[in-house]
């Protein structure tokens, strides 16, 4: 595991977004952490909040949506991946999730291959509820994807 490589130099705005259009990555940690404290997570009290940074530099939040019927249950990640994209959002550079556990938790599955449509090289960076922080390659984490050939104009990486 390495650092999120997200602490280096350079001068930001006031909304935490740098010159050359990457955000802060306690920008993303602060609103990870808020969509985190808005989980709904009666059922695993496992809250789960994600920021999800565009290559444009807007940012899209999402938490754990529970259900009692267990499998309508959304990740955190997928909550935040379909708003951007109804944003109008297909490229992205880095994803940050907070949650309460003790340790920096990966995303499921389920959510590495939802975001690897869009972005396969995504940075993940996790951090626990302590404040521990791992971070890696969404190709690393999911290296084999499950890849069909977009109908040509309307794939991830065209915009509508
Ligand atoms: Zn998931």
């Amino acid at each position: 595991m390495n650092g999120p490589g997200a602490d280096a130099p350079g001068r930001h705005t006031e909304n935490g977004m740098r010159e050359d259009g990457t955000t802060e990555a306690d920008s993303l940690r602060s609103l990870a952490l808020e969509a985190r404290d808005a989980a709904y997570a009666p059922y695993s009290e496992f809250r789960v909040g994600a920021c999800l940074e565009a290559a444009d530099g807007r940012c899209f939040v999402g938490c754990n949506v529970e259900n009692a019927s267990y499998a309508v249950t959304m990740c955190a990640e997928r909550v935040a991946l379909g708003a951007a994209v109804a944003a109008g959002a297909r490229r992205f550079r880095r994803i940050f999730l907070c949650t309460d556990a003790d340790v920096p938790v990966a995303p499921c599955g389920m959510c590495r291959q939802a975001l690897a449509e869009f972005a396969p090289e995504l940075e993940v960076v996790s951090e626990s509820g302590s404040g521990g922080r791992a971070s890696w390659a969404l190709s690393g984490l999911l290296p084999e994807r499950f890849v069909l050939r977009p109908v040509p104009g309307s794939g991830p990486g065209d915009s509508r």
